[in-house]
């Protein structure tokens, strides 16, 4: 017997990447990264844990002026929330009264909050190399969202591709979930003030070594910050914790640290690349912390199942146009060597 309403019998939930224990595993699968916050992070949150039997301030003045600066916008273009994953729920919550469109291979949370919300979703094909081509969603009326560089692909859709079809739908909101954009690709946030339906979405997550703080923004036109705080406020005003504002505000601080893990990251997914296709691998040109690849030898699945048996976790998407591909997150420098060494024996035991 269940209680759940009848309308939720037939939800199809997220499916979130495993947590493992790290010293078992090479923990490459979720796209985090792998070095811990700045030391100064985490003095910050154990000093806000003296605050705890406060409730957390509404207005995030912690995160969102030093954001905000950093950013180039005002206060009030910028909402913070409980990842960015709560920012996106409110978008299919409340925005989305003429349907919304994403492409076939993406985020799998779109399809996940359509769902939830019940709201109309149009699934447009990438490309056949899985580029994005905007013009397929001229003729179709609601929001559009898609994530710039794209997950799990990593492919990047240049600036002047969205402005021009920003501009062709005034009257259209337009969602860039930029959850990558630290690590390839110009932000679009500096275009806020042209193109009031445009709305960015950022994270914390992926960039800035605080995925377990749940932390996540969007920037807006300050009416669509305002309707989006109504619905906030109807929610749970109290949506970011008191330890993930003192976070969210050190991080801001550790800039330098910030922007060389980032560098780091690029570096060692070049080169990672570049040994991939030398092990006969066929790969996107990802600009995001991870690499999608796959071998014209071993399928997706006996890879993921072969690295797994090796104490190496990557992710693999068993979905028609993604399974033969391998989602891997950009480690440090030593965790992709380890792969790369693994990967060589694999293959090896194919040849074999
Ligand atoms: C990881 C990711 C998110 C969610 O990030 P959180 O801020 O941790 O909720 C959103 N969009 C994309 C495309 C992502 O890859």
């Amino acid at each position: 017997m269940s209680f759940l309403n009848q309308t939720y019998q037939n939800l199809t939930p997220y499916t979130p990447g495993e947590q493992v224990d790290e010293a078992a595993y090479i923990k490459l699968n979720t796209n985090e990264s792998p070095y811990p916050p700045a030391p100064n992070v985490q003095k910050a949150v154990a000093e806000a844990a003296q605050k705890l039997n406060r409730y957390s301030d509404i207005a995030v003045e912690a995160v969102a002026k030093p954001l905000a600066k950093y950013l180039g916008v005002k206060q009030e273009q910028l909402f913070l929330g409980n990842g960015s994953d709560e920012v996106l729920s409110y978008i299919f919550q409340g925005f989305t009264e003429k349907g919304i469109a994403f492409p076939d291979v993406t985020y799998g949370f779109y399809q996940v909050y359509s769902g939830l919300y019940q709201v109309e979703s149009t699934v447009v094909p990438l490309k056949e190399d899985f580029s994005l081509d905007l013009a397929e969603y001229d003729a179709f009326k609601g929001t559009v969202i898609f994530a710039n560089p794209n997950a799990p692909t990593g492919i990047y859709l240049p600036q002047e591709e969205i402005c021009a079809f920003l501009e062709r739908h005034p009257d259209r909101l337009v969602v860039v979930d930029e959850a990558y954009i630290d690590f390839g690709g110009k932000s679009m946030v500096s275009l806020i003030n042209q193109y009031k339906n445009l709305f960015v979405i950022g994270t914390f997550s992926k960039s800035r070594q605080l995925a377990g703080a749940r932390l996540g923004f969007g920037i807006g036109n300050t009416d669509l910050i305002a309707d989006l705080n109504r619905l906030r406020f109807s929610l749970n005003p109290y949506n970011v914790n008191s330890l993930t504002q003192a976070a969210g505000g050190a991080v801001l601080q550790e800039q330098v640290y910030v922007d060389q893990k980032v560098q780091e990251t690029i570096k060692v997914r070049e080169w990672s690349k570049q040994e991939l296709t030398k092990l006969g691998f066929e790969q996107t040109d990802s600009q995001g912390n991870f690499l999608f690849a796959k071998h014209p030898k071993l399928s997706g699945e006996s890879l993921f199942l072969a690295l797994r048996e090796k104490k190496i976790l990557v992710r693999w998407f068993n979905q028609p146009r993604t399974k033969d591909y391998l989602r891997i997150t950009v480690g440090t420098k030593e965790q992709m060597e380890q792969l790369i060494a693994v990967l060589t024996t694999i293959l090896n035991e194919v040849k074999a």
